[in-house]
């Protein structure tokens, strides 16, 4: 299977999922997570006309920058290091991992465009996710105000590895209430239209339970490494 093969499957599972949940597919969009594949296989998938890309580490969308740049948005999906900000920030357009204050210093303080930001929350409560816990996501973005170059976009949870679905499913709501709590503050720097929620084995009930970005890796592009 091509990457082009594997993303008219998704896109069919998407239209079928967003018909079953009475949404517009347009409001699903695909995140294509290369970070277990090569280069080649990259630009494969924007060959095929995928154009937002993820990586969870930054020498590897560093790489791929060097190769792609600006053939594609780029998301920052996996844990940030403040150290590591400087590298990637010119590069990047989107960060799901925004999880404390610290980070968001570092962001604005790197930063000379306005970076879309995901704050990530661990609606599962499992000790090995990073994010923060359901009821600090409030307070912590309502102490964002003063970092001119941070959008807050929406939420990004993981859901836990697990064949139950109903587990699954209520931490994808969950998350979806709190962005929808966040929206309705109002606030001009946290829009928070948006929930970054489901991976390859999870993402027709993320879009059931509201996701609008999909962030696929192995079931899209493959597993190389
Ligand atoms: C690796 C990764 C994905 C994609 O995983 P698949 O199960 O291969 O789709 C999505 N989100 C994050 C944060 C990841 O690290």
């Amino acid at each position: 299977m091509t990457v082009a093969d594997n993303l008219k499957v998704v896109e069919q599972k998407i239209k079928d999922t967003c018909l079953r949940a009475d949404r517009d597919p347009k409001d699903v969009k695909i995140v294509a997570v290369t970070k277990y594949v090569s280069i080649e296989t990259a630009l494969e998938a924007i060959q095929a006309g995928i154009n937002h890309l993820g990586e969870n580490r930054d020498t590897g969308m560093l790489e791929k920058y060097e190769t792609i740049g600006g053939k594609a948005v780029w998301h920052f999906i996996g844990t940030l290091q403040s150290k590591k900000v400087k590298q990637i920030i010119d590069k990047v357009d989107y960060i799901h991992s925004l999880d404390r204050l610290s980070l968001a210093k570092e962001i604005n303080k790197r930063s000379s465009k306005k970076i879309r930001c995901f704050v990530q929350v661990n609606a599962s409560g499992e000790k090995s996710k990073h994010g923060l816990a359901p009821e600090e996501v409030i307070p912590f973005i309502q102490q964002l105000n003063d970092f001119t170059m941070i959008e807050i976009v929406g939420l990004m949870t993981m859901a836990p590895n697990t064949e139950d679905t109903n587990l699954i499913r209520s931490t994808f709501q969950k998350v979806k209430s709190i962005q929808k709590d966040v929206q309705a503050l109002q606030l001009p720097y946290a829009p928070c239209k948006d929930c970054s929620m489901g991976m390859s084995n999870d993402f027709e009930i993320a879009i059931e339970e509201g996701a609008t970005y999909i962030r696929l890796g192995s079931t899209l592009v493959g597993k190389e490494m």
